[in-house]
């Protein structure tokens, strides 16, 4: 029995978790539950799952959680809150391993706690990854902790390394969309609306990470995660256009070999591996070969979807670049929801803080979170 905390819990990884847990009940139970700002769900899967803990955002929310849960006579269950409350969940005695969900920098802190505290991680969150991926990965290999990608790519490139050597990896593949703009024209890139970006061709997603298929961005951070996860400089991480999202990434080996990882277009699959690992649970989450038609790939254009580029400077300079590019990515991204920057203008605003961000190396979660804030700021003052 694995007992789980789970970081974000009432976003769409935490509960794409809980139905799994739904699923595989003498597989997994719930021991804490990150949830955020929405009471009314943390008050839900506080009744339904009985955690030894929930976390919110404020105080004040924790309050309105306490009496809801007093008022429904439920005990057992302690309410906690702020950044300390989701510290307190992912380090948990009773959790034996932590799903990192929680969108944003948010969830560092609890994730690098977790970590420290020997526990195994699933990682949803990819900026935690980007922005303190050094970090993070030195302290589970001095811990012997393992780190398991939810994000459908990574989990896809850690099932294709396990039949292979680290040595004899020739690239990885991470395969993109393309998103919404993939034939659109250079010269009309400048007039997307939020609204066209907003329509993602295959998966479903939040606001902030379905702009950024829209710019290629998330490709970007995923190429910086990649290098973390497994160890690679950018060089050995390519990208390829693979509009059906069938092949949800490929590791190529240095014989010739190419390995692909194909999969239902659904995040329970990741989500199960990354708990069961290195066991595969028997699923309902079936592939319809048959139906298979076309497997198209492309190279990524560079001109078009210039984040990418971005990406892969900042991937190789490391450290503060990685924190600038999704902090500047953030801030840019909601300015276009605001309709107060241009679409092309999220690029450059990224590239205009990336220019202006010294080299720097930061070795605490202190540090990467002042750096985050120093370039959210820059970018802020570009946008206004
Ligand atoms: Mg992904």
């Amino acid at each position: 029995m694995k007992r789980l905390a789970i970081l974000g819990s009432t976003g769409s990884i935490g509960q794409s978790t809980l139905s799994i847990v739904e699923q595989f009940p003498d597989r997994y139970q719930v021991a804490t539950l990150a949830a955020g700002r929405n009471v009314d769900e943390a008050f839900a899967q506080a009744v339904r799952w009985r955690p030894k803990l929930v976390s919110l955002s404020s105080e004040e929310l924790a309050a309105q959680l306490c009496k809801r849960l007093n008022e429904a006579g439920i005990s057992g269950t302690q309410v906690v809150y702020g950044s300390e409350g989701t510290v307190a969940c992912s380090t948990h005695p009773e959790a034996d391993f932590v799903v990192s969900a929680i969108v944003g920098v948010a969830g560092l802190e609890a994730t690098h706690a977790a970590i420290l505290a020997g526990k195994p991680v699933g990682l949803a969150n990819k900026e935690c990854m980007v922005a303190a991926g050094e970090i993070l990965t030195a302290a589970a290999r001095e811990r012997n902790v393992p780190i398991l990608p939810i994000d459908s790519e990574h989990n896809a490139v850690h099932q294709c390394m396990r039949v292979g050597d680290h040595k004899e990896v020739k690239f990885i593949w991470l395969t993109a969309s393309g998103g919404p703009f993939r034939k659109t024209q250079l010269s009309e890139f400048a007039a997307i609306t939020p609204e066209q970006a907003l329509k993602h061709p295959t998966w479903v997603m939040g606001r902030r990470i379905t702009i950024d298929s829209a710019t290629m961005l998330n490709k970007g951070l995923e190429i910086i995660e990649a290098c973390r996860l497994f160890n690679v400089p950018a060089s050995q991480v390519r990208v390829t256009i693979h509009p059906q999202s069938t092949v949800h990434s490929l590791v190529e080996y240095v014989d010739g070999s190419i390995l692909a990882q194909i999969s239902m277009t659904d995040m329970r699959l990741p989500i199960l591996y990354a708990l069961a690992y290195p066991e595969r649970p028997a699923s309902n989450l079936t592939f319809d070969l048959a139906a298979l038609r076309h497997l198209d790939f492309e190279e990524p254009d560079f001109e078009r979807f210039p984040c990418l580029r971005l990406a892969y400077e900042a991937a190789e300079r490391g450290g503060a670049h990685c924190i600038a590019l999704n902090a500047a990515d953030e801030v840019a991204v909601e300015a276009f929801l605001d309709r107060r920057i241009p679409f092309t203008e999220i690029a450059g605003t990224i590239g205009k803080v990336l220019a202006s961000t010294p080299e720097s190396h930061p070795a605490t979660i202190a540090e990467v979170l002042a750096s985050d804030r120093e370039a959210r700021e820059k970018a802020h003052a570009l946008v206004a």
